[in-house]
């Protein structure tokens, strides 16, 4: 099984550990690194709404308490094949070497929407644009 396929099965099988019980909308997401570990993680929400967790951050934090700093390409799944929202795509550029594969998954259709982490965040912020020489 290839990259793609991989992370597509990944994020789809791990979606129903998704802690969701407010909204019942459940996620799943798969990442790979360039050293090739994979990462999953689901949504887990809080009674205080602001609380919640996307799947792809928690992905991305168990990533890197594994030491792991560099993203080869990402999957998320949902029911309805939604893309992930502004504060994900901020953190996943945070860790691109280069531009990667983000893999949209529709598990009611299994329909596969196929982007990048530049295409969802174009003239992203990034720690190039942070001031280099205080002194
Ligand atoms: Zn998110």
């Amino acid at each position: 099984m290839n990259i793609r396929e991989t992370l597509i099965q990944k994020a789809t099988n791990v979606r129903p550990q998704a802690y969701a019980p407010y909204s019942n909308f459940a996620v799943g997401a798969a990442l790979i690194t360039h050293d090739g570990e994979i990462f999953t993680g689901v949504n887990f929400e809080n009674a205080s709404f602001g609380l919640t967790i996307c799947a792809e951050r928690n992905a991305i934090g168990t990533m890197v308490t594994a030491a792991q700093k560099s993203i080869k390409a990402l999957a998320v799944a949902t029911e309805n094949g939604v893309s992930p929202c502004g504060a994900c795509r901020q953190v996943m550029v945070e860790f691109a070497i280069d531009d990667y594969p983000i893999y949209i998954v529709n598990t009611t259709t299994g329909a596969v929407q196929e982007t990048s982490v530049q295409q969802m965040l174009p003239l992203g912020f990034d720690s190039s644009q942070l001031p280099r020489d205080n002194g």
